[in-house]
């Protein structure tokens, strides 16, 4: 009896230490002002371990940093075993800075030089590279002496905005698998020594069955590689932005995953790792952006909410018509009344249209959701406005890791003349 209930205590106090509730976002709002970026490190955790108990253990996770790059954050993942996929040779160091070591680090750039590539190698981290030119520089100069992953591009369509598919036809990303013949000229002509083949086709793929059309593709392509030891299916996991959307199955995705290479282990006696980049999939949803409602504006037609950010804060919604459910944190149970949220820059700066919220006055705190991946990442300074603060919330306590801007951030690098 007793037992149970000390159980129970136990179970509500790690409960308590493991969510994060709007009430916490409003003292998170109250301590560091807004806008602010906060991120639930927990839900971080909760997505990395859904991944490990759906795939096999040969499989690995390498977390896209360019989604979100706050050492914190690089740091927290590092501790949950992930490994860290960067696109630039800053990425790298910033993940070296948080303790990746070098073998868990892979470098996937894209129309880099040769010398950022060096800078990568000096850094002994594994390196991706994609496209025919540079292979063939690298070839000449290195031959075999440090393996490379080479990029491929298997044409598959997918995922939900052209602008962020990269396996189409005119996307600049990878080495055409047409180009196959032409890898294979400059592998042997230069001994290249292939470990690892690489595809990332997009984002937002929900359809399990296009990683799996991708593996066939990387899989049958193996042949043609000798010293494989590594296949990485890049990322493209989704997450539910409106309501209604759901996530990549992941478990019947690693399910399939791990029949079909099983299969072909056994067909072909040969052995690699298969690894993933999640970006969003990790961060996406433990983010939540907290503005304020600066100004009510009736026009004839529409009933805006101006606030006190805009695109410069947060451009998915303009720049991929990305939907992010938008909740009145001060009023959560005011009639729903419909808005069209708009930013404080000028240019037209829309966030949402026609949106249920519930009433909004003006100074009243909003959130939107699933705004960890690509939110404060993409920020600038346009309009000369300060970039936001973020807040890491943990074990049920908000920790600032990024101040806000100050008016000096906007003068460092500048040099007066006049
Ligand atoms: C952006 C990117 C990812 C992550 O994509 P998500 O949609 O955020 O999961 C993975 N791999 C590469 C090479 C990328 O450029």
């Amino acid at each position: 009896m007793f037992f149970t209930f000390a159980n129970a205590r136990l179970a509500r106090a790690q409960k308590t230490a493991l969510t994060m509730t709007d009430k916490d976002l409003l003292g998170i709002a109250q301590e560091f002002g807004t806008p602010v970026y906060v991120y639930h490190a927990e839900s971080i955790k909760a997505q990395y371990e859904k991944l490990t108990a759906s795939f096999g253990e040969k499989t690995k996770f390498f977390y896209a940093a360019k989604a979100l790059t706050n050492l914190n954050i690089l740091k927290y993942i590092q501790q949950l075993g992930a490994n860290l996929d960067c696109v630039s040779i800053h990425e790298v160091r910033l993940g070296l800075k948080a303790g990746f070591p070098s073998e868990r680090i892979l470098f996937t750039p894209n129309c880099v030089d040769l010398a950022e590539i060096e800078e990568a190698m000096a850094h002994r981290v594994h390196i991706n590279i994609d496209n025919i030119s540079i292979l063939e520089q690298f070839g000449t100069k290195y031959g075999d002496r440090y393996p490379i992953f080479v990029r491929i591009n298997p044409h598959i369509f997918a995922g939900g905005n052209y602008k962020i598919s990269t396996g189409h036809i005119d996307s600049k990303f990878g080495i055409s698998i047409h180009q196959l013949r032409h890898i294979e000229r400059v592998m042997k002509s230069t001994n290249l020594n292939i470990e690892g083949l690489h595809m990332h086709t997009g984002s937002e793929i929900k359809d399990t069955d296009v990683f799996l059309q991708g593996l066939e593709i990387m899989l049958d392509l193996a042949q043609h590689f000798p010293n494989l030891k590594y296949i990485d299916m890049g990322s493209g996991f989704k997450v539910p932005y409106q309501e209604g959307e759901v996530e990549t199955d992941v478990k019947t995705l690693g399910k399939k995953v791990s029949a079909a290479v099983d299969q072909f282990k056994k067909e072909t006696g040969r052995d690699f790792e298969l690894w993933f980049e999640p970006g969003k999939f990790l961060v996406s949803q433990s983010g939540h952006f907290l503005v304020k409602a600066n100004v009510i504006k009736q026009t004839t037609a529409t009933v805006f909410v101006g606030v006190n950010s805009g695109f410069n804060h947060l451009i998915r919604p303009m720049f991929y018509d990305a939907y992010h459910v938008i909740e009145n944190l001060s009023n959560p149970h005011g009639p729903e009344r419909i808005y069209t949220v708009v930013g404080h820059i000028c240019e037209t700066d829309t966030f949402a249209w026609d949106r249920k919220i519930n009433e909004v006055k003006e100074g009243d705190l909003l959130v939107f959701r699933n705004a960890g991946a690509y939110g404060f990442e993409m920020s600038s300074n346009f309009n000369s406005r300060l970039k936001p603060a973020e807040v890491l919330f943990m074990d049920g306590k908000a920790h600032l890791i990024r101040k806000r801007d100050d008016f000096e951030d906007l003068l460092r690098n500048q040099i007066e003349v006049l």
